[in-house]
């Protein structure tokens, strides 16, 4: 999952929700939903906020609402948080458009439907609860957030290879530290950990999967 930090909402959504003050998500035309989708796509660096997959281009990001437009013992229904910039998400298709797909082979939002979440994808504290195995493996020490990753998200679902590939992902990035530091000392190897880390955390170069280098960096820089 990423740290998502959103900017200020699209002006076209602003003027749909200040011209429609009784409007629902399901009214939203389709020219402001492009718009969403594209701001999510840049902010979010081309990347699924759950599983971090890369998306190809914004016209394939799904729109997903952080909390559900309609929450299981929803009483009123509130119109205007389901336009509500703050609370979108731009995730991927979760392996649904497969044409007979099971559930257990879907993730992302495809998978979780309505239920609740416990994370916060906008808080960097709640995110930085998933750790990772040594097989690629997501879970979290957090009881409730655990049941977000692996159950309600479904993202060590292998049928997409999901662990493999962040194992991989992480195999690569310490190979190319250790190339990088070959035949250095060990301040600059840790020097290239740091590094490594900034422009990952602090400056945003997000890459597909980067979740379990930043675990594995904190572990190894103790942060
Ligand atoms: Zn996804």
């Amino acid at each position: 999952m990423i740290v998502v930090k959103r900017g200020k909402e699209p002006n076209s959504l602003l003027e749909f929700r200040k011209k429609n003050p009784d409007a629902d998500y399901e009214d939203m035309p389709s020219s402001v939903r492009a718009d969403v989708r594209e701001q999510m796509w840049n902010e979010q660096k081309h990347l699924c906020a759950y599983c971090m997959r890369r998306i190809d281009s914004p016209s394939v990001v799904r729109i997903e609402h952080c909390r559900p437009r309609h929450p299981k013992d929803e009483i009123v229904h509130d119109k205007k948080a389901t336009l509500d910039f703050k609370w979108m998400l731009g995730v991927c298709y979760g392996n649904s458009l497969v044409k007979g797909v099971k559930t257990e082979d879907t993730t992302c939002d495809a998978h979780r439907k309505n239920k609740e979440l416990t994370i916060n994808p906008f808080d960097e504290v709640s995110v930085r609860k998933i750790k990772y195995k040594a097989d690629g493996s997501i879970y979290s020490e957090d009881e409730e957030i655990n049941k977000d990753v692996t159950d309600t998200l479904n993202l060590n679902c292998t049928a997409i290879s999901l662990p493999q590939t962040r194992k991989k992902v992480l195999s690569e990035a310490q190979k190319r530290i250790v190339q990088k530091c070959a035949g250095k000392s060990q301040d600059a190897y840790v020097h290239e950990l740091e590094r490594t880390y900034t422009s990952l955390v602090q400056e945003r170069n997000l890459t597909p999967y980067c979740g379990i280098i930043i675990s594995w960096l904190e572990g190894k820089l103790k942060k």
